[in-house]
């Protein structure tokens, strides 16, 4: 069905991801994120909207690094012509399919649609870009996505713009607790020699 359907993986294989860093006690590395400029824009739109994208998550505690090969979440811009292939349903500015219980790692922004948003608020275009890129990875990061405040608002208004200028265009504390929790506390949880977590210590004393 979808053309990247081979991509998609679940959750979990995020998660399997992020262990990989080393031991379970050991600080989570950062989450790589690849973003693919299909669209073909100025690179250097990407490079600002990265440093507005890492300070939204480094808000709420999530370090990102973006990648050009091998990523754990990707973004993919699409042009006009792209998006209309795709037969895309979400937001305004971007979708994230996944299905009911999977999550997936990819999600698109349309960059018609972020050019669109920026000329009729007259915002900057990585403004723009960094609160749609920034929106859409959270859909792979939450189940429950949208909220009627900060990042996450089904539709980014004038207003949040100018929050999104200040810096102050957040996901909201249980948002970032939901992402925090499903991307680090599965570390800690991890099994070790001296604590069954299985309750399974018959006979081991
Ligand atoms: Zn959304």
């Amino acid at each position: 069905m979808a053309p990247e359907e081979a991509d998609v993986k679940g959750f979990p294989f995020v998660v399997a991801l992020l262990l990989t860093a080393g031991p379970a006690a050991a600080q989570p590395r950062a989450l790589r994120i690849q973003i693919a400029n299909d669209a073909r824009i100025s690179p250097d739109f990407i490079k600002d909207a990265q440093v507005q994208i890492s300070r939204i998550y480094a808000a709420t505690g999530i370090e990102l690094e973006f990648v050009d090969g091998q990523s754990d979440l990707k973004i993919t811009v699409l042009s006009r012509d792209g998006a209309e292939k795709m037969h895309h349903a979400g937001d305004l500015m971007g979708f994230a399919p996944h299905g009911d219980t999977d999550r997936a790692r990819i999600a698109y922004v349309l960059w018609d649609r972020v050019s669109q948003v920026a000329d009729g608020y007259s915002a900057p275009i990585a403004v723009v870009l960094a609160a749609a890129i920034a929106h859409e990875l959270g859909h792979l990061l939450l189940v429950d996505g949208h909220s009627a405040i900060g990042v996450m608002r089904p539709a980014l208004r004038q207003v949040d713009l100018q929050s999104a200028r200040r810096g102050r265009l957040l996901f909201t504390d249980r948002q970032g607790a939901e992402m925090r929790e499903r991307l680090f506390t599965q570390a800690s949880a991890a099994p070790t020699s001296d604590d069954d977590p299985t309750g399974n210590n018959e006979g081991t004393r």
